[in-house]
């Protein structure tokens, strides 16, 4: 009996020491990429900072810093390597200078679709390559939405052969910037804050951003009249990005809410990309009729695809886990994109007839 009862008020105390822990508040510091006003980007972190709090009932807090507040947009992966903040809200491709192959885990000009991109993240070897190549940087990256397919851009002049490209004064950034240099344009990276005028002065003469909702708040169809169709980001994942020992460290309760709460607002923002994509393109549609929706002739993306894979081809001679990962998603490509096409595009296609 003597013994039961000391059994007991063991466990009591246990009990009172568990729920001691469970009161804990523990808050993590997130660095975000985009201000509040872009378009639903912008607010999706303060959506998953709400959405920890009232699953974890208080126990988890997340403060979001704004650009405006840490003054970094770009910077914010550095940040959270050197443990300023604990968590980044960010897109891996801005990184490509410090470490190239942290694109594949945005998108890739001639890459995958989005539901393509995340079979291979989460079923096709995407998730451990991710770890592997986050790890050496001290950080686990979770997806974390995606703004969709990307368009190609405007232009003030309609691109009829190889032949048009080449001096064009075109902003497009990153990877697709590469790829059309290798055709002979002048590709440029004009930053956000001077893009209406640079094109409206002609200091550019085409501009690629992202996609209609996008590209709407920027005012481009008042200065373009051609918008052509996408290759060079069709995919765009955004990445939420942790230090690894602050998030390791985490009850395991805390640690599983947090990882869910992602998936969730992921999972809403893609949505939101496509409901509001359609609404800002029937905008445009219906109020600037003289905007034509254009492809690129066959000989330019050919020449595109050409210069694409011979920049994998270049950086994977580098670096042999960026070959790793352009392998991996090429034969994963190889398998899904069959599916894709005799499924959703095959389906579309019968509908045009
Ligand atoms: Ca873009």
């Amino acid at each position: 009996m003597r013994l039961l009862s000391t059994f007991v008020a063991f466990c009591l105390s246990l009990a009172t020491f568990a729920n001691a822990a469970d009161e804990k508040v523990y808050t993590l510091t997130l660095a975000t990429t985009w201000a509040e006003q872009v378009p639903f980007l912008g607010t999706a972190p303060a959506t998953l900072a709400q959405t920890v709090d009232a699953m974890s009932n208080g126990r988890l807090k997340i403060k979001v810093d704004s650009p405006n507040k840490h003054k970094a947009p770009f910077g914010v992966m550095d940040m959270v390597k050197a443990g300023q903040y604990d968590l980044a809200y960010t897109a891996s491709y801005y990184y490509k200078g410090k470490d190239y192959k942290l694109v594949f885990f945005t998108t890739v000009p001639f890459g995958m679709l989005i539901s393509e991109q995340y079979a291979w993240y989460n079923y096709g070897g995407g998730k451990e390559l991710a770890a592997k190549v986050y790890g050496e940087h001290g950080l686990t990256s979770y997806p974390m939405g995606t703004t969709g397919m990307q368009m190609g851009g405007w232009f003030k002049k309609e691109i009829k052969s190889l032949d048009d490209l080449k001096g064009l004064k075109f902003r497009i950034p990153g990877q697709g910037g590469e790829v059309m240099a290798k055709l002979g344009v002048n590709a440029m990276s004009t930053p956000p804050g001077e893009l209406y005028t640079a094109l409206e002065r002609g200091t550019i003469d085409a501009v690629e951003w992202i996609s209609p909702v996008f590209d709407f708040s920027m005012g481009f169809h008042k200065l373009a009249n051609y918008y052509y169709t996408g290759w060079q980001e069709p995919a765009s994942e955004i990445q939420l990005l942790a230090n690894k020992k602050k998030i390791d460290a985490l009850p395991a309760d805390l640690k599983a809410i947090l990882e869910v709460a992602i998936s969730h607002v992921g999972s809403q923002l893609m949505t939101q990309a496509t409901n509001a994509n359609a609404d800002a393109w029937a905008n445009i549609a219906t109020n600037f009729p003289n905007v034509k929706v254009q492809q690129f002739p066959t000989d330019v993306m050919k020449a595109l695809k050409k210069a694409a894979v011979e920049i994998e081809d270049e950086q994977a001679a580098k670096d042999p886990v960026f070959k790793e990962i352009l392998d991996s998603q090429r034969a994963y490509l190889a398998k899904v994109r069959p599916w894709t096409i005799m499924g959703e595009y095959g389906y579309l296609k019968q509908l045009e007839k």
